[in-house]
């Protein structure tokens, strides 16, 4: 196989809202269906409409292995580990061999016994340079507070593994289980040690610390232990460039999605206001979307607040994020002279308030794609679409035929 291009090459953005599709519900319609969404409409009418099992049919996504796929990554191969891209988002530096985690501060009694896994969803730059730098059995640990209780954590040192488990006990009342390793093998016991030793420490350290002696005084939980769970192993990955030929950029609110960008080479553009939230801009990423396309083949845009409402359970919530995506950002990015392709990551049914394995909606618009029936941009309406139904890592070789950068088999 070989990597082609044409003398006339177009950009593409691809817009991601996570956890986009849907079953039916309220009024026997889902979310999609029922909010009034004319610019997706548009897109579908004048574009190219279908289903995609962003995986595989049957298999439930994860937002981190969904991506990797999204990007024509197969997850099977490539998904270094939650860790890795909490890491990267957090913009810490990961070299070969290093072991990273997802950790959060957390609230523990004496027997450390967890009274609040998410330390009432505070936590604080200061703990964290507390705990940052510390070196255990000649291994440097090093921790940055990202958003809230969150944090993420890289390891730096000899024989270190991914394959050890997560300390979050999930249930507040539970005694902290220590992490334990996974597979037979010196560095699984090793790194499983050296995470209860941190632990531990982080007890020690972060219990006395005056930070949490005030919090204590004002009736707060004191953030007074770290848990990690989530372990990566980072691994470089050819980029996107070296697989596609496009140059690519990321907007994004959430770490998790930057990471992802990060680690297949995408340049970060920063939104002013881009949170990753209910309160995120979503005029200020259009607007760093099409700043982003006069220097990029490919930009990349992420927007969350669809996942976070249907995992609450949140009908009116999900259907309002979505029409104000259609105005607020699909209405901006139609303007550019690009590619423009909608989808979800996976489908997030408000119904059960968990990802599921239904396929997700996917149209593309722009020059030269066969314009099929489709007339509005529902998980319904697509199913008869020209795309048909996909997989999750042909959506990227498809994108990179049409903008002129194309991958050939035979001669
Ligand atoms: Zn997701
Ligand atoms: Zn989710």
């Amino acid at each position: 196989m070989s990597l082609n291009s044409s003398s006339d090459k177009r950009h593409a953005i691809l817009l991601v809202c996570d956890g986009l599709g849907d079953r039916p519900s309220v009024g026997g319609k889902t979310p999609l269906q029922a909010a009034h969404t004319p610019h997706l409409d548009a897109l579908s009418d004048a574009g190219i409409n279908g289903l995609m099992d962003v995986i595989a049919p049957g298999i439930v996504p994860g937002s981190d292995t969904a991506h990797l796929a999204l990007f024509g990554y197969d997850p099977y191969r490539h998904y270094p580990g939650r860790g890795v891209f909490e890491a990267l988002g957090a913009d810490m530096e990961l070299c070969a061999g290093d072991v990273a985690f997802r950790a959060n501060f957390a609230t523990v009694d004496e027997q450390l016994r967890v009274i609040d896994r998410r330390a009432g969803r505070m936590g604080s730059k200061e703990l964290a340079r507390a705990l940052n730098g510390l070196e255990l059995q000649g291994v440097s640990i090093s921790l940055v507070h990202t958003t809230q209780h969150r944090c993420a954590v890289v390891m730096k040192g000899e024989q270190l593994s991914k394959y050890v488990s997560d300390m979050d006990t999930h249930r507040a009342g539970d005694v902290l289980q220590d992490c334990k390793p996974l597979r037979a093998g010196e560095a699984e016991r090793r790194t499983a040690a050296i995470v209860n030793a941190f632990v531990k420490r982080s007890y020690e350290i972060l219990n006395e610390h005056p930070v949490n002696a005030d919090r204590k005084r004002r009736g707060e939980p004191p953030a007074n232990i770290i848990l990690l769970r989530g372990a990566g192993s980072y691994e470089p990955v050819p980029s996107l460039k070296a697989r596609f030929g496009v140059s690519a950029a990321c907007v994004a609110g959430a770490s998790l999605y930057k990471g992802v960008a990060k680690y297949l080479g995408m340049k970060l553009i920063h939104a002013e206001g881009a949170t990753g939230r209910a309160d995120t801009n979503l005029q200020s990423k259009a607007e760093a979307a099409l700043r982003a396309l006069k220097e990029h083949d490919f930009v990349f845009v992420h927007v969350k607040e669809t996942d976070n409402d249907a995992h609450d359970g949140d009908f009116e919530g999900k259907k309002r994020i979505i029409e104000q995506i259609d105005q607020e950002l699909v209405a901006r990015l139609q303007e550019a002279d690009a590619y423009l392709a909608v989808t979800g990551d996976h489908s997030t049914p408000v119904s059960l308030k968990r990802h599921s394995s239904d396929p997700v909606p996917l149209v593309i618009r722009g020059e030269g794609v066969r314009r099929d029936r489709v007339k509005n941009f529902d998980e319904i309406s697509v199913a008869s679409g020209g795309l048909g139904r996909i997989r999750g890592v042909d959506l990227m070789p498809i994108l990179a035929d049409y903008m002129g950068y194309y991958i050939m088999y035979g001669t």
